[in-house]
């Protein structure tokens, strides 16, 4: 009875200008199939989170259209979308709340196996586990005691919790010691796995692992192909 999206995603004709300004996005086709993880590259400005939100339907395309399997993303309807498709941004790494609770936000009615199942998965398990309160420490907005690292490792699990189909990410430019590091990176694998994924990348370790890299440059896609090619 619920509908599952397979992640297929397309840009059919689009362009997009914000309301009543130039255009930041001159027409373009972009077809990304099911599974495939894409990670979106350029200078600042380019149009990467641009790109990206239209996915996530914060924007509509002023014209053409967006489609999740053959659907434009206007008919879905906003619980099919919200289910399919999530998108992780920098700012929306951690809410006030426990840990338990930010995991849980896209999901709710998640039991506590639920909620350390995907902390595990993702390899956060054992920090949380280490924190004074374990999973119900609370923290703010900035993190409060947890490390920038932490912070995207909690997001991981919240995001492997929802299991969309279609998973956006703007990675964090923080720059992470290289245990953190490592751990982001072996976490971001396991949630990028049987998803769709594209990913606003700052890490050449995280280029490296896409199946598909698109170069932006002034709102245009400039170079597409794999990280090899590049
Ligand atoms: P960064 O790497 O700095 O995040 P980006 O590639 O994500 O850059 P966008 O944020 O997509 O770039 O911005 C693309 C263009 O759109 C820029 O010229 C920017 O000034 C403009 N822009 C972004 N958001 C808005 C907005 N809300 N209203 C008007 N113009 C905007
Ligand atoms: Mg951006």
């Amino acid at each position: 009875d619920l509908w599952t999206s397979k992640g297929h995603v397309r840009f059919s004709d689009v362009e997009f200008a914000y309301a009543g300004d130039r255009v930041i996005l001159p027409t373009f086709d972009l077809d990304i199939p099911a599974g495939q993880t894409v990670a979106l590259v350029g200078s600042t400005g380019a149009g990467k989170s641009t790109l990206a939100k239209l996915v996530s339907r914060f924007y509509d395309p002023s014209t053409g259209e967006v489609s999740l399997d053959g659907i434009d993303l206007r008919s879905l309807h906003p619980k099919d979308l919200r289910r399919a498709i999530v998108m992780v941004t920098q700012e929306a790494y951690l809410f006030s709340g426990t840990v338990a609770d930010n995991i849980a936000i896209g999901k709710p009615d998640a039991s506590f196996d639920e909620i350390t199942a995907a902390a595990r998965a993702v390899g956060a398990h054992e920090f949380i586990e280490g924190l004074p309160n374990g999973y119900e420490t609370d923290v703010n907005k900035r993190g409060g005691r947890v490390s920038a690292g932490q912070r995207q490792l909690i997001s991981f699990a919240r995001a492997f919790l929802a299991d969309p189909a279609v998973l956006i990410l703007d990675e964090a430019t923080a720059s992470l010691d290289i245990p953190s590091e490592r751990l982001v990176q072996n976490a971001l694998q396991t949630l990028l796995a049987d998803r769709t994924a594209i990913i606003i990348a700052h890490r050449l370790s995280t280029v490296a692992i896409a199946d598909r890299v698109l170069v932006m440059e002034h709102g245009r896609i400039v170079e597409d192909g794999t990280p090899a090619d590049l």
